[in-house]
């Protein structure tokens, strides 16, 4: 069955070149929806988009570092210039630095973190309302984590980042919220996309122990339930934090 939901909605998305940014920008290109896409991982990025624009999908893509708050704003301006309008924004870009003790964690690694797993999202939520203010509705997504409203044992930095996207969300969420935009976070769990398979060093069977079902979900079901949270019917989702953790949250 097609997913109509989305049909000629303009999705921003960042972080698009790899694992739940990639996968968004499939379903939503399947659902006819009209797509800018960033990564600072140009190559990566690049395939993505030609891949989807060979099968008739609306993509422009953009290399784009989420620490750089003009590159985020030209994603932006990308969406109104070449489809006059932004209905949805993901900032998705993510990324972690190497599990160690809080007592071991160096100042440069809560900067990096900092950098572009909050000031990411800010610079991303920033230009998007400005935009959705103009045009008078919008939605926005941000990827937080389950470290966004839990400890996360050896991952301070991405820990307290995360936690800030939690509170860059309710804060937007309460200051628009008269403004017909809508404003959630998504707080998965681990999920095997590159991030958790190249990047963390520990094993799935390992991680999936931390879980009720005993195993990790698909990104694809982190997907889908992201792709819930963004329908335009849900319009009174809004200024929430929703853990897609197969039940991680209720022990
Ligand atoms: P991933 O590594 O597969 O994809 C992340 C993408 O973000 C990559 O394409 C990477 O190049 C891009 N990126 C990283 N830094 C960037 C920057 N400065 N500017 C632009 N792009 C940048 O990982 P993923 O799991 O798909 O991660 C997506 C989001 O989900 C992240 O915010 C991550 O923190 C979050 N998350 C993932 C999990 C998980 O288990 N996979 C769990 C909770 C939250």
């Amino acid at each position: 069955m097609t997913d109509s939901r989305f049909n000629q909605q303009v999705v921003m998305i960042t972080g698009a070149a790899s694992g739940f940014g990639q996968l968004l920008a499939q379903r939503l290109a399947a659902g006819q929806a009209r797509l800018v896409l960033g990564d600072r991982n140009e190559e990566g990025l690049r395939s993505v988009a030609q891949a989807l624009r060979n099968t008739g999908a609306q993509v422009v893509d953009l290399a784009c570092d989420v620490t750089r708050e003009a590159q985020v704003k030209a994603m932006v301006d990308a969406a109104v210039n070449t489809f006059g309008r932004l209905d949805i924004g993901i900032n998705n870009a993510g990324t972690g630095t190497p599990p160690k003790a809080l007592i071991d964690t160096e100042e440069a690694e809560l900067d990096f973190n900092f950098a572009v797993n909050a000031k990411g999202v800010f610079f991303g939520m920033k230009h998007q309302i400005r935009q959705m203010l103009t045009q008078g509705n919008g939605i926005i997504l941000n990827v937080a984590s389950m470290a966004g409203i839990g400890g996360a044992p050896k991952l301070t930095a991405y820990c307290a980042a995360k936690h800030a996207v939690v509170g860059m969300t309710r804060t937007a969420a309460v200051e628009y919220a008269r403004k017909n935009i809508r404003i959630n976070a998504v707080c998965p769990f681990y999920s095997p996309t590159p991030l958790v398979t190249e990047g963390l060093g520990l094993s799935q069977e390992f991680l999936a122990q931390g879980s009720p079902m005993r195993r990790l979900g698909s990104p694809d079901e982190m997907v889908s339930a992201m792709l819930g949270i963004i329908d335009p019917a849900n319009s009174y989702l809004h200024g929430q934090a929703i853990a897609v953790d197969g039940g991680v949250s209720a022990y």
